[in-house]
């Protein structure tokens, strides 16, 4: 049976497998590294503020994936050989695939600025970065933020740092918030809600 692989647990992936599932009987395995299960990323902020568990981020009961023959493992993809079609696993395991989607999502991006990997400078887009979030801000005594980007995630990032009377400077490099999305009027908007 063609055994179709896809690299992502997110909603990328997991739609893909959905409909291949729909459509064909074919073996289906979704690898991930970061959580065991599909999770929404958008209601992270909402676990930070205590407005959700975790637990309930997940769109999809436990037992879903084995009822829809949805094989899940948990591992990091260190390489891939396309010619022999073979995955490797950080910790040695390998498998092969007959076809492979890579649904792998994106990460915090960072300029090479000095300091930037010092204890207590995060991005926020994986659970683990939620994680380190809660132990930066929680665990350690902080009365001050300051955020670097002006877009959607540096908006929710002021959110929830202000939920836990934590200032914040928020720095901005257009004019305006998120500058490269929103049309003046609706900045503006947002821009007086933010002062
Ligand atoms: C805090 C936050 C709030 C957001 N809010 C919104 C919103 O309100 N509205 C909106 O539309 N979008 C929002 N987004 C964006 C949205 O979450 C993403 O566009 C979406 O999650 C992308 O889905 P994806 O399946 O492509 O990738 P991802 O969700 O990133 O999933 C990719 C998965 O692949 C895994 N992976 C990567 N490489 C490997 C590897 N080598 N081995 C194993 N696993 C690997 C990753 O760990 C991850 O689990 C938000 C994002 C964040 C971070």
């Amino acid at each position: 049976m063609e055994h179709v692989v896809i690299i992502g647990n997110g909603i990328s992936g997991v739609t893909a497998a959905r409909h291949i599932r729909k459509l064909s009987n074919k073996r289906i395995t979704i690898v991930s590294a970061e959580t065991d299960y599909f999770f929404s990323r958008t209601a992270l902020m909402y676990v930070y503020m205590g407005h959700m568990k975790f637990e309930h981020t997940q769109p999809y009961e436990n037992w879903f994936w084995e009822k829809n023959r949805i094989e899940l493992k948990k591992g990091f993809v260190e390489s891939i050989d396309y010619s022999s079609k073979k995955l490797s696993l950080s910790g040695g395991d390998q498998f092969t695939y007959d076809k492979l989607i890579l649904a792998v999502g994106s990460k915090p991006n960072k300029f090479g600025w000095p300091g930037q990997n010092l204890k207590g400078v995060q991005g926020l887009y994986s659970k683990q970065d939620l994680d380190l979030m809660e132990e930066n801000t929680s665990r350690h005594k902080v009365d001050r933020a300051v955020i670097v980007g002006g877009g959607l995630i540096g908006v929710e990032m002021a959110e929830m740092l202000h939920s836990r009377n934590i200032s914040v400077s928020f720095f901005v490099r257009e004019d305006r918030f998120w500058g490269n999305v929103l049309p003046l009027k609706e900045a503006a908007i947002v821009g007086r809600t933010l002062e």
